[in-house]
């Protein structure tokens, strides 16, 4: 896995924060306790263990960063579960690692940066600006070059595209087209759809044909995806 996080000494953490506690998170999201069934991707396992995800949350809730909870990061948004991070990056590399992926929704910034750390290259959309102003301060300071945008996710970043990932970590009714045709051939959309309360994880590849092929992996439970965008 080609790293390429610049760790400050206070990313690397004490006490609550130490590696101890980062590796008992590990083995909770190995060991299947989770009903969605334990991780297998070693490349999503390391590149968890290594993204201080402390730092994607208020200090007074750095403690918990490495429960395996949502936790709530501001304007009525959450940082996702680590296992739901871990399952939705695993489909994203199941049929190879990825060159280029979007993200919609970028909250804190961790999946981006869980994705950044895996060697890929992270295009993200976020419609809450001061979210996004604060993404993008821990993209700097861990020197990581991600692209970032504040729009609304549900038209992409159609410039930037074709994608051979798309990742949608806010929950719409429906799939959104103008997302799956912006993934590349051979590509995998990951977006949890459904009504609050009833959302699944689905999965999408786009074959050579440029048929699409969907897989429900899971029961999930995101925040809505919302249309336009606020400072
Ligand atoms: N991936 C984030 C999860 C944040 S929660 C993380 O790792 O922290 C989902 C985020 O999606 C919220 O910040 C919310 O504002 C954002 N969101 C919801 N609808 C959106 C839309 N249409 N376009 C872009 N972002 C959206």
């Amino acid at each position: 896995m080609s790293m390429r996080l610049r760790l400050q000494p206070e990313a690397i953490g004490v006490g609550m924060t130490s590696q101890r506690v980062r590796d008992r998170l590990i083995e909770r999201l190995r060991d299947g306790a989770h009903p969605g069934g334990g991780i297998t991707d070693e490349r999503v396992l390391n590149a968890i263990r290594t993204v201080p995800r402390h730092l994607f949350v208020d200090e007074a809730l750095a403690t918990r960063a490495y429960e395996d909870t949502a936790l709530p990061i501001g304007h009525g948004q959450t940082i996702s579960q680590p296992w739901v991070v871990a399952r939705m990056t695993e489909a994203l590399l199941a049929h190879g690692m990825p060159g280029k992926v979007l993200e919609v929704g970028t909250g804190s910034g961790y999946q981006a940066t869980i994705l950044a750390a895996l060697g890929i290259e992270v295009h993200t959309v976020e419609r809450i600006g001061e979210l996004l102003r604060v993404a993008r301060k821990r993209f700097r300071s861990l020197g990581l070059n991600i692209r970032s945008k504040h729009d609304d996710g549900r038209i992409g970043w159609p410039e930037n595209g074709p994608f051979d990932g798309i990742i949608v970590t806010a929950a719409g009714p429906a799939l959104v087209e103008a997302l799956s045709a912006q993934l590349a051939v051979g590509g995998t959309l990951v977006a949890p759809v459904g009504a609050q309360g009833a959302q699944r994880l689905l999965v999408l590849r786009k074959d050579a044909d440029g048929h699409i092929e969907q897989q429900d992996v899971a029961a999930v439970a995101f925040v809505p995806l919302l249309s336009g965008y606020v400072d």
